[in-house]
């Protein structure tokens, strides 16, 4: 039964409000949420709010109430867009893709994992070995990729500090045949610095391992199961939590070795995460000009993990090889410099680990064998489990990333909403009529643009030879932007460092601390390091770092900066997403302290706005806010009027809709397409719902 009948727990969907206002918006939010009805509608959009509790509606038999279903005949379900994104993809062969954003903690990796249980449990009924395998695989990827990438923060336990886009490929008959994942950002600052609190923490993995491995297997690598005993960890090492990590250790290892990982490989990986908590315990010192290291004891174990000699580490972690003309001389890293280098390690084997495990999955989920030719077009669903807006007190480098990253996703939203609407009124021969909307283009542009964009000053100032200090990257802002309608720069104390831009959208401004924007756009690795590693007796560690087969006077490309990659990343990204159908879930948190029962008003309503639903609305609304195929519609309203009950001698279903609408006096509200019967406002349908509940 459709659920807009019972109106006690609001309306199930935002076209359908009396007024589009925030006001009402935030109402009927508040109320679903409060009536357990986390799922709403705008059209075909799903706003999920979070329930911080378990719900009973994603088991065997809701699946199977929405499965082939359309979307209006059940209540607002993620199952209901993973269907309509699964039909689309088998009846019109269409390759579509599930764009879930929100802030962290909102629900978008539940919801991800929900949807791909969905699309499991709905496919391969003939139970094909290689299908269940190829699902199987699919999902196990996941636990590897969350113990890796996610990690506990004060926000959520859970908390995913990549971006992840997952396709999944299906053959002619819509059952799994592959898939692909696409990594984003990893926020590899975690390695060594976690914020003050208790429930900060670094990456799940390195937890999992100092609980779970045996004994052996520590002792090998010279690890202890005291977290505090680490200094990149310690200061959110005390583990007072639920998680279970020595049972996460077991599963996460199977799931790689069911995944088709080497003994070879799943040991390398250990051997990383030992790396990096003994690289945090190094400690230099100095005697006179010259820096040492205290605890050379490290130094033996990371030769030993590293499979290399511990001179090779040692000298990698005290000297830089610089080539002057024809000589190279190595020149000897300062204090500073060395703890520098040190820290840029960790990180940089880590993201690369990331990486690499992301690769190897790839390598092994990726359709093999696929003759177009036997077995027809092969199609595509893509989930996007991606970082929604951060707007944080201090925001950084990351942020700005992020938060441009929703810009562009956000210009992708209404662009594809528009363009969707307009496409189905081509299909159903109706009359478009143009929408006005607030193209963020203009803020896009102002990041990304060539030469003008803040991240081409941001390169050009870090091309810059000699000491380039974030306040010069400021200053080249300033002199290149100052006349932009949406940039202004800031200075709050004489040592605040701040430039600011905002976005008309949201009627607010984002600021943005330069500090330390310089040095994570450079994102420097010591070319000595590529080198150690790849000089590396294991081969799994040297195939990770190919470039430091390189020597030092053949390196002359300077690497691409962190801003560079990650904007080619976010272009290729969208025009990925743009080649395909997208479906919407915009996730909303409704507190911050993980409670089923609060709906914080502010909170709430500042997420709705910078999603900018209430627009995705009026978008809505601007055309059809109902739209029906006739004979479902008919079904539905024909006993209200004496043509079409019991039944119609019209010679269509089309004619019989219209001859029922007449009745009514509806003809005004409505538009006849080739399928569907499109409905302007939500009171026709209020109206025709009034109607039918009076006769049955
Ligand atoms: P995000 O990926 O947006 O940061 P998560 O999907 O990890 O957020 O969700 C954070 C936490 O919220 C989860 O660990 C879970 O406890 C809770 N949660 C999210 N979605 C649901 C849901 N549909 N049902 C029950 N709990 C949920
Ligand atoms: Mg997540």
């Amino acid at each position: 039964m459709a659920e807009h009948e019972s109106l006690e727990f609001g309306k199930a969907d935002f076209v359908l409000l009396d007024n589009v206002s925030l006001e009402e918006f935030m109402a009927n939010l508040k109320l679903r949420f409060e009536k357990g009805r986390i799922y709403t509608y705008i059209g075909e959009v799903v706003v999920s709010v979070n329930p911080y509790r378990a719900m009973n509606i994603y088991g065997r038999d809701t699946i199977e109430q929405y499965k082939g279903r359309e979307l209006y005949e059940r209540p607002p379900h993620l199952f209901a867009i993973a269907d309509a994104a699964y039909k689309a993809m088998k009846r019109r062969n269409k390759d579509t893709c599930i764009v879930i954003s929100g802030e962290s903690g909102a629900g978008k990796t539940e919801a991800s994992k929900y949807i791909m249980q969905y699309i499991a449990a709905i496919t391969n009924p003939s139970q094909r070995a290689e299908v269940e395998r190829v699902k199987n695989m699919l999902l196990k990827s996941n636990c590897v990729l969350e113990a890796f990438g996610n990690a506990k923060t004060n926000r959520n336990d859970n908390s995913s500090r990549f971006g992840k886009y997952m396709d999944i490929n299906f053959d002619f008959k819509g059952d799994p045949i592959g898939g692909h994942i696409n990594n984003y950002l990893l926020e590899k600052s975690r390695v060594i610095f976690q914020q003050e609190g208790e429930l900060q923490r670094c990456f799940k993995c390195i937890f999992q391992l100092m609980k779970g491995a045996p004994d052996a297997q520590l002792r090998s690598l010279h690890i202890q199961r005291d977290p505090t005993a680490y200094t990149y960890i310690k200061v959110g090492g005390q583990i007072k939590s639920s998680i279970n990590d020595s049972a996460d250790f077991k599963a996460v290892t199977d799931a790689m070795k069911v995944i088709g990982f080497t003994t070879e490989e799943i040991q390398t990986v250990y051997k990383i995460l030992a790396t990096i908590l003994h690289l945090g315990n190094l400690k230099f010192g100095s005697d006179g000009d010259v820096t040492l290291i205290e605890n050379s004891k490290l130094v033996s174990i990371l030769g030993d993990l590293l499979s290399t000699k511990d001179e090779n580490v040692e000298k990698a972690l005290l000297y830089r090889t610089v080539a002057t003309g024809r000589d190279v001389i190595d020149k000897q890293h300062t204090h500073q410099e060395a703890s520098y280098g040190r820290d840029a390690l960790a990180k940089a084997i880590y993201e690369r680990l990331f990486c690499w495990i992301v690769g190897r999955i790839n390598d092994i989920i990726e359709v093999k064998n696929y003759d177009v030719r036997v077995h027809g077009k092969n199609t595509v669903i893509g989930v996007l489990d991606i970082y929604g807006f951060e707007i944080f007190q201090n925001n950084s480098f990351e942020q700005f990333c992020i938060n441009y990253c929703n810009e562009k996703l956000q210009q992708l939203f209404i662009q594809l909403v528009l363009k969707q609407e307009q496409e189905e009124y081509q299909r159903e021969g109706i009359p478009w009529k143009h929408i006005d909307y607030f193209n963020n283009q203009i803020i896009v542009d102002l990041v990304e643009q060539q030469h003008k964009g803040i991240f081409a000053v941001l390169d050009e100032a870090c091309m810059n030879v000699g000491k380039v200090t974030d306040e010069m990257f400021l200053q080249a802002l300033n002199g290149k932007l100052v006349k932009h309608a949406h940039y202004t720069s800031r200075k709050l104390s004489p040592t605040d460092k701040n430039l600011e831009f905002d976005r008309d959208f949201l009627h607010s401004a984002v600021f943005y601390s330069v500090v330390g924007f310089i040095d994570k756009n450079k994102d420097t690795l010591f070319q000595d390091f590529k080198r150690l590693l790849y000089n590396s007796s294991n081969p799994v560690l040297k195939a990770m770092w190919p470039e430091g087969k390189l020597r030092i006077t053949e390196v002359t490309k300077r690497p691409l900066t962190a801003a560079t990659l990650f904007k080619n990343s976010m272009i290729s990204l969208v025009e990925n997403l743009a080649s395909k159908e997208p479906y919407y879930v915009r996730c909303i948190k409704p507190n911050e302290v993980k409670s089923p029962l609060l709906f914080e008003h502010e909170r709430c309503k500042h997420q709705v706005e910078y999603l900018g639903l209430l627009e995705n609305v009026r978008v809505r609304r601007a055309g059809f806010a109902n739209r029906q195929i006739y004979p479902r519609f008919l079904q539905r309203y024909k006993m209200i009027s004496e043509f079409t009950w019991p039944n119609h001698d019209l010679p269509s279903d089309k004619e019989a809709v219209k001859r029922l609408l007449q009745s009514c006096g509806f003809e005004h509200d409505v538009a006849y397409g080739k399928t569907k019967v499109f409905i302007r406002t939500p009171r026709t349908i209020f109206s025709l719902e009034e109607q039918r509940a009076e006769m049955v």
